[in-house]
């Protein structure tokens, strides 16, 4: 690596753990210490060559087992088209039990994360056809999509743990709400839906409002709720959060596709804002 892109990893460490599998978990380890559980992610997406994909599948092999023997605190999140939906259903769907198997008997939890529009409806299915036999995964919703009050009922009606988002993606005409008061008048709805019939969930967000709604119903609930935040982005509130004892995790990042995952991310205009306003943080 260049001089230039040691520069840019070392500026890109806010946001992601770093290059190798170590980084991970010394920084998930890092976490930890402080009440900080994680979500680790190998990064990648798009992927239709089979032998990435099979390393793709590896890695997260490889990472279960250091979780598992180094007792990190966390689960892990999987792209569906870095582990074969890019290539066909069937080759994600075989590989997504796989990490789920392997990541259940080493007791930990895969959450599977909602890409672009294009491949929603077989994120979903492949999920609920994975949690027929095991509980130990998750799935993102994201407020963005005018489908997802539907969405969210059927998955809790079969016992499914959602992890709510506004998404990232792109605008899908119809299909999507398209301005930021509808994706966040969604969010609250999806949440009071949630907060209603689910049983477990993770409330991801950054946002004051939508943490304080989610604060006032959890007064009145007795449900298990997770808190989710974006490694980097408001650091002190998660911690804070952490030490006022919410369940909370860091979304955290890794590997060597760090900078096309970066410039990707800065090119989304919802994110960029996000991350700009996060570089001076504490
Ligand atoms: C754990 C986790 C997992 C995710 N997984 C997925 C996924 O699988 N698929 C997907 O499409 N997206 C995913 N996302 C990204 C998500 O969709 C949003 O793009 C991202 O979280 C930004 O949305 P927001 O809810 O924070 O609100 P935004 O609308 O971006 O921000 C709203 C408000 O939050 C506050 N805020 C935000 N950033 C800052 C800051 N840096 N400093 C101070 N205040 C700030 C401000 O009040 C701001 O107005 C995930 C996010 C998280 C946290």
């Amino acid at each position: 690596m260049g001089v230039a892109g040691r520069i840019g990893l070392a500026v890109a460490k806010k946001w992601i753990a770093g290059v190798n599998i170590d980084d991970a978990i010394s920084e998930a380890r890092r976490l930890n210490l402080s009440n900080e559980n994680v979500i680790i992610n190998y990064l990648g997406e798009d992927i239709s060559e089979k032998s990435k994909v099979t390393k793709t599948v590896r890695t997260y092999s490889r990472l279960i087992k250091l979780m598992k023997s180094g007792k990190i605190s966390g689960s892990i999140a999987v792209k569906p088209t870095q582990i074969g939906l890019s290539i066909s259903f069937g080759i994600f769907l075989q590989n997504y039990v796989s990490i789920v198997k392997l990541a259940r008997h080493a007791g930990i939890f895969v959450w599977l994360d909602m890409e672009d529009y294009p491949y929603v409806d077989d994120t979903i299915k492949a999920y609920l056809l994975t949690l027929k036999r095991n509980k130990n995964t998750g799935i993102c919703i994201q407020s963005k999509l005018r489908r997802s009050m539907h969405d969210i009922r059927s998955i809790a009606k079969k016992g499914g743990t959602i992890r709510l988002v506004k998404g990232a993606y792109a605008d899908h005409g119809q299909k999507t709400y398209n301005s930021k008061d509808d994706v966040d008048r969604n969010y609250l709805e999806c949440m009071r839906l949630l907060f209603l019939h689910a049983r477990s969930f993770m409330i991801a967000t950054h946002d004051d409002k939508m943490l304080g709604v989610a604060s006032s119903y959890l007064k009145r609930s007795n449900k298990k709720v997770m808190f989710g935040m974006l490694k980097g982005i408001r650091p002190s509130l998660a911690l804070k959060m952490a030490k006022d004892g919410k369940s909370l995790y860091i979304y955290l990042p890794f590997g060597e596709n760090w900078l096309e995952y970066s410039v990707r991310r800065l090119k989304e205009k919802r994110n960029a804002s996000l991350i700009l306003r996060s570089v001076f943080q504490r």
